[in-house]
């Protein structure tokens, strides 16, 4: 491994299913390419200890085929097991967080290797430690995971609700089934996935805005009211738009992408539109839950 030089910027990528690089990155790249994934079973869970470098999807698939449980609502989601704990990968009423139990890091600045438990990983919704006082100078080498053997099927989301007697293959099948339905498949349409967070408000800034827009849908968490960030940009007329060559995908308008020769600077001039817009008509700040990488570094808009 190239020893880490804190004065010239490094960029640690997994599958860069979360990153877009706007320019030339003028630095070095350090991409995790570890691999293995070890299982050994207690009397009550499926421990898991999985290399950074792992496809998610492909650890996804495997634990559903072998039988152990609990990761089937993440299924599909682009990237390494590296990244997962970051952002604490979520989707269809499941994050990451609740399964992994330690996170094994090295820290590029002195070269040690440590190991973090997860309640000192500070997860939360779409955030971690390694976002913060973590962020960008530490490579994640391995994730551990503690699937129960009392599997719990989660189907309050959408289309899973309509399941008759869930088990984890056919919640595997129809997440798989809904997800290519719904956004456009990286390889073959460029694109980042949810290119802004979903935004959580006040109670009172939510009833204020029902109060005006009756339809506004808004679920529950623990610091607030989570808005859906499409439900917004579609009223703002987004959807289907296109600016160069960056277009707000027709069916998930909290998708952009890539229609051909898009430049970074039309990722900005169309995400800076939509914050403006959804602002101007909401008070509701987006921010984007995608990295974007300059000539530097990771900027932010
Ligand atoms: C079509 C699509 C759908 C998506 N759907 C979802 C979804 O439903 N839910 C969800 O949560 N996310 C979703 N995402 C976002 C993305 O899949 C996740 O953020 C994923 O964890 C990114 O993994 P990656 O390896 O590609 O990360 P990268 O883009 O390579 O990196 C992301 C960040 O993690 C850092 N990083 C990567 N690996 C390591 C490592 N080993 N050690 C330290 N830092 C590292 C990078 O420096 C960067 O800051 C979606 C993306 C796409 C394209």
């Amino acid at each position: 491994m190239a020893r880490y030089n804190p004065s010239q910027s490094t960029y640690i990528l997994g599958g860069g299913s979360n990153t877009i690089f706007l320019e030339d990155f003028d630095g070095h790249i350090l991409i995790n390419d570890m691999r293995g994934i070890c299982h050994h079973e207690t009397e009550d869970h499926h421990r898991l200890s999985v290399s950074g470098g792992e496809s998610w999807h492909d650890f996804v698939t495997k634990c559903t085929d072998m039988g152990w449980y609990g990761l089937e609502n993440l299924a599909l989601i682009p990237g390494s097991v590296g990244a997962s704990p970051i952002q604490n990968i979520g989707a269809y009423g499941v994050e990451v967080c609740e399964f992994i139990t330690e996170v094994e890091y090295i820290d590029l600045t002195t070269g040690t290797q440590h190991t973090l438990p997860n309640a000192e990983c500070q997860f939360g919704y779409r955030d971690s430690v390694f976002k913060h006082s973590l962020a960008d100078t530490v490579l994640i080498t391995k994730v551990h995971f503690a699937l129960p053997k009392q599997w719990v099927p989660v189907c309050t989301y959408g289309e899973l609700r309509e399941l008759e007697k869930p088990t984890a293959r056919k919640i595997y099948d129809k997440v798989i089934e809904i997800r290519r339905s719904k956004l456009p498949d990286p390889s073959i349409l460029g694109n980042a996935g949810s290119f802004y967070k979903n935004p959580v408000v006040s109670h009172t800034q939510f009833n204020s805005l029902k109060a005006k827009w009756p339809v506004i849908p808004g679920f529950q968490v623990a610091n607030g009211v989570k808005i859906p960030a499409a439900w917004l940009i579609d009223q703002c007329g987004f959807k289907g738009k296109s600016k160069g060559g960056v277009r707000c995908h027709p069916t998930q308008p909290l998708v952009l992408t890539n229609t051909g020769k898009a430049t970074g600077s039309d990722v900005i001039s169309l995400a800076q539109d939509i914050i403006g817009e959804v602002y101007s008509k909401f008070s509701v700040l987006l921010e984007p839950e995608v990295r974007l990488v300059g000539k530097e570094g990771i900027i932010s808009i």
